[in-house]
């Protein structure tokens, strides 16, 4: 029963989704393309507002990050030097009967989940996608789709550092697509092929690396905690011994309640030198670090927080949904944080056939953008467009009704108290800076 009901909220958020503009499926009209999700007007908000708050949070509030935004395709050395080339592969099965194919370490039992039926011994598939560079279709011109932004990073740590006469402990952040050929899929946007991650790379001292992995543990914890997601659903969980990549030390995954379960939503690892080193022996160039103080070369360590832009937000969407009962009917309401919240305000003529009361409502729409998304609706009668409204997360709905017109004020209903303000026109653009104001 209460698995049914727990699934029952995710097929609820998909549906949301796909109404309200959050969440398409990719070449929908064609059949869809299995796990690429297109994100709408709602959705490509939501995202960029999880960014921005990830890179103001990340890179401006601090002294010691620097930005960076690497390109997709790096020189195939790079992701040899990386280990991806030969090892960033599952173990996958096949089933004999009904061909569905999976990934070993992820099933239950010995046989095919969706049939039953006998599985085939595991094979190697690497997961990375290949193009080639240029006319000539060969091995020696073949390029990957980078299934991860951090080697970016490494690569250009000598570049950074030095452009921007940079001192140890300092990390680079990036943001930026990520492409995987994953053969178990599912979940939403949970587990896509095409996806964004933002990711820190962070480099100290050796000997202060385990210092500095609790640091960033705890920060990056904190971080979606402050932007909503509720204490009881998010935790840490470290890895053990045998789960332990080959190039970390010490990793912890700051893991969220879905639905379905504890998933990982984003990875803390203390990544030692192994990454710089290995890109000075592929390359050829020193990538060191000379401290001034101990007049001596260094290689850093590396304290990498890797988080999914595309997890994250549908983690925040899970978290942010609720159904209420108000006055006897049915509320839905996207809690969601007013940093997150695609729309901040939406003005909505409580009259839609009185043309002076539409013609001032779309006045003030149009005075009050610009810093925030507002938006404006009168295709229904009041009480539908605020549970519209609602559902999307809107945090403030600017009524203007006939009253409006004589004494120049509107009421404005607050998304999560439901409580009305009377506030004079003159004053919504303060009133809405001061409701989004930075605490
Ligand atoms: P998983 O075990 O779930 O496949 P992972 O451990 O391989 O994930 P990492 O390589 O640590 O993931 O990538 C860092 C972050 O990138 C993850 O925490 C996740 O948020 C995001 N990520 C990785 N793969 C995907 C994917 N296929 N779709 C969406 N986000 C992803």
């Amino acid at each position: 029963m209460a698995k049914a009901q727990e699934t029952n909220i995710m097929d609820k958020i998909v549906s949301l989704c796909k109404r309200r503009g959050y969440i398409f499926q990719s070449s929908e009209i064609y059949g869809g393309l299995g796990s690429t999700w297109d994100y709408g007007p709602l959705g490509v908000e939501l995202k960029r507002n999880l960014k921005a708050w990830w890179w103001r949070n990340m890179v401006y509030e601090r002294g010691d990050m620097e930005g960076l935004d690497a390109a997709i395709l790096m020189h195939p050395k790079a992701w040899e030097a990386s280990g991806h080339t030969k090892s960033f592969a599952d173990l996958l099965v096949e089933c004999k009967s009904c061909n569905g194919r999976f990934r070993q370490d992820l099933l239950k039992g010995e046989s095919c989940p969706e049939c039953g039926g006998e599985l085939s011994s595991p094979r190697r598939f690497n997961l990375m996608f290949k193009t080639f560079l240029g006319s000539v279709e060969e091995e020696a011109s073949t390029v990957y789709l980078r299934p991860e932004t951090a080697q970016g990073i490494f690569v250009n740590f000598v570049n950074v550092q030095g452009a921007m006469r940079r001192r140890l402990p300092f990390g680079i952040a990036q943001i930026g697509k990520a492409f995987r050929n994953e053969i178990t899929t599912g979940g939403f946007t949970f587990r896509s092929r095409e996806f964004e991650q933002m990711e820190i790379e962070f480099f100290v001292e050796p000997e202060s690396a385990k210092r500095w992995f609790d640091y960033w543990t705890e920060e990056r914890l904190n971080w979606y905690v402050d932007l909503g997601i509720r204490r009881d659903n998010i935790r840490l969980r470290e890895h053990t011994q045998d789960e332990l990549a080959h190039y970390a030390r010490h990793c912890f995954d700051i893991e969220y309640k879905f639905p379905s379960g504890w998933a990982e939503l984003e990875g803390i690892a203390n990544r030692t030198d192994f990454d710089l080193k290995k890109h000075s022996e592929f390359s050829g160039k020193q990538l060191s670090y000379h401290d001034e103080e101990k007049k001596e070369w260094i290689v850093p360590y590396i304290i990498e927080p890797s988080g999914g832009v595309d997890r994250a937000a549908l983690a925040f969407l899970v978290d942010a949904y609720r159904e209420e009962k108000v006055r006897g009917e049915k509320r839905v309401v996207l809690g969601l944080d007013r940093r997150l919240a695609p729309i901040k305000a939406a003005v909505l003529p409580l009259l839609r056939n009185r043309p002076e009361v539409v013609s001032m409502a779309k006045k003030i729409w149009e005075n009050m953008r610009g810093p925030f998304r507002v938006t404006y609706d009168d295709t229904a009668s009041i009480g539908r467009l605020y549970r519209r409204q609602d559902e999307v997360g809107t945090l403030l709905c600017i009524t203007v009704d006939v009253q409006s017109l004589d004494d120049k004020k509107v009421t404005v209903r607050d998304r999560d108290t439901m409580e009305q303000d009377r506030v004079p026109i003159e004053n919504l653009k303060p009133y809405l800076a001061e409701k989004m104001e930075v605490k």
